[in-house]
């Protein structure tokens, strides 16, 4: 008889599906990288076995939104902690390239310019690849202990085709992007992602995007939308996603829904049934969520879009002329069509300094407060920040309800996604190193708002349909031994917004590809992940 690699005996296994049977008293084998259940007890030999009584056994967990692209790539700048925040949750599969931005494809005449671009946004040398195969080779080259799948980002093929302009693409653009995206899903990227409240992705109109997706729904690879805007204007946002999905016939994944900003608190009671109606009309929609009221993203995305044409010089020139931040002042007050405008829907004093490398001293304060430190208008402020750090300052947001952010999480076709953004330094947005054990722990145990196997169904087996991860997010025989073994009493977050990084609590082991990475919450130094085709 061949003996397991490992055996976890006496745990409960919740297999990621959603059924009534998704939780049952089983042992787990794992061998060659793949899962066999046994009867609790069965007779079994194995080279290592483990007694898991009292804790829950469930396939890896899949973080389909991050903006982990690169992270692994940057040489010797990255914390530890910083990458390893992921798996310590408990998450064996990362999905990056959202919100329209993707380390691949590029035209091979604009590799260098855009990996210079790269470097500034990711806080490193991630590099640029010309195709999904290149971007899979990178990451081959410095061995990870989870695994990484991408989205193709609809700003990189704009930018790479087009460059930063805000114009209509031509035809021959158009096709151009067109060919880019078919072969990079061909080589197994695993979607097409925008996000159209970002330069370049902004300065495309409808069609654009429903040409790009056409290209997805070919393959049959799911349309993924950071919305146009996710504030006063979201449902009108929403439905500029739905007419894309029904004149492509791709299925649509809205990313990170919310409805931020004080006009749109309680919108989610009007976002949702509008997107349960869909379903029930046979549409394939989804979301995904993640469990906090604060957002992240970059300070840049404060500015209306137009001070963006051209690129990070144009901007830098704007931003020094005052004429010009006076007219910036007045698209925040006013509004700009079109545009989502999170300081006019907010307040400066909700936006917080996240990440400035070269002014750490500012991190952790509100715009508001750094202008009354420096005496000035908070928008000059903002922009005396954003020259200072050659235009990358990542922000948090606090902008959303409680309220919102439970009901879409409760939605039955919501999935977690962290919408972590790790970068060398800084005070990052906690949800990076804490989404998952904060659902499991705070909005399943502490205030019963979803059940266990639930909660566990859109972090595997939902996600892994979602996202076509075949043989992934389910405990199966013959599956992929990705899996998570964790307390269910005592699973908590340990990231704060003062302490970003700080470990879960509650995590007993991680495995991945049948290697044992996490054990008794700290990495084994085990390095099986690889990048995945779907
Ligand atoms: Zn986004």
């Amino acid at each position: 008889m061949n003996g397991f690699d490992l055996l976890l005996r006496g745990g409960l296994v919740i297999d990621g599906t959603a059924g009534p049977g998704a939780a049952r008293r089983a042992d787990v084998g794992v061998s060659a990288g793949r899962l066999t259940l046994l009867p609790p007890g069965a007779p079994a030999l194995s080279r290592e076995t483990e007694d898991v009584g009292g804790l829950v056994v469930a396939p890896g967990l899949i973080d389909v939104h991050t903006h982990s692209d690169g992270v692994t790539l940057i040489d010797g700048e990255v914390g530890r902690d910083m990458v390893a925040a992921s798996v310590l949750q408990g998450v064996t599969v990362e999905i990056c390239g959202n919100c329209g931005s993707s380390l691949f494809p590029a035209p091979p005449e604009r590799l260098a310019g855009m990996r210079a671009e790269n470097r500034v946004a990711f806080g490193g040398d991630v590099g640029m690849y010309t195709g999904f195969a290149g971007f899979a080779a990178a990451h081959a080259a410095v061995p990870r202990a989870n695994h990484l799948a991408s989205l193709v980002g609809h700003g990189t093929l704009r930018g790479g085709v087009m460059g930063p302009v805000d114009r209509a693409a031509t035809p021959g653009e158009l096709d151009t992007m067109c060919a880019l995206l078919d072969r990079a899903l061909a080589e197994g990227a695993a979607g097409l992602s925008t996000g159209l409240i970002y330069t370049p992705g902004t300065y495309a109109g409808t069609d654009e995007v429903v040409a790009l997706a056409a290209v997805a729904a070919r393959h049959g690879k799911p349309y993924v939308t950071h919305l146009r805007d996710e504030m006063s204007r979201v449902e009108e946002a929403l439905e500029e996603a739905v007419e894309i999905a029904v004149r492509s016939g791709a299925a649509l994944h809205v990313s990170h829904h919310k409805t931020a900003g004080r006009f749109a608190w309680g919108r989610t009671e009007r976002t949702l049934p509008r997107i349960a109606a869909l379903r029930a009309r046979g549409m394939d929609v989804t979301c995904d969520v993640y469990p906090y009221t604060a957002g992240s993203t970059a300070l840049g995305a404060m500015f209306p879009p137009w001070a963006f044409e051209g690129g990070i010089s144009a901007l830098t020139a704007r931003l020094a002329d005052p004429g010009l931040r006076d007219r910036m002042r007045l698209a925040i007050a006013e509004g700009v069509p079109g545009w989502e405008n999170t300081v006019g829907n907010g307040g400066w004093d909700r936006v917080s300094i996240a990440c400035a490398p070269r002014h750490p001293e500012t991190e952790g304060l509100t715009v508001a407060e750094l202008a009354t430190a420096r005496g000035q208008d908070p928008l000059d402020a903002a922009a005396f920040l954003l020259l200072a750090e050659q235009g990358e300052v990542t922000i948090i947001s606090h902008s959303m309800i409680e309220d919102d952010v439970r009901r879409v999480l409760a939605a039955p076709y919501s999935m977690i996604g962290s919408d972590g953004v790790p970068k060398p330094g800084g005070r990052p947005h906690p949800r990076w190193a804490g989404t998952f054990p904060r659902v499991l722990g705070h909005y399943v145990r502490k205030l019963g708002l979803l059940g266990l196997e639930t909660a566990l169904h859109k972090m595997t087996g939902m996600a892994a349909a979602r996202f076509g991860l075949t043989g992934r997010g389910v405990i199966a025989d013959g599956a992929h031994a990705d899996l998570v073994v964790f307390d269910p009493d005592t699973i908590a977050d340990g990231a704060t917004f003062a302490d970003p990084l700080a470990p879960p609590a509650g995590i007993h082991s991680v495995v991945v590809a049948g290697r044992t990475v996490v054990r008794d919450g700290a990495e084994t130094g085990a390095r099986p992940g690889s990048v995945l085709a779907t």
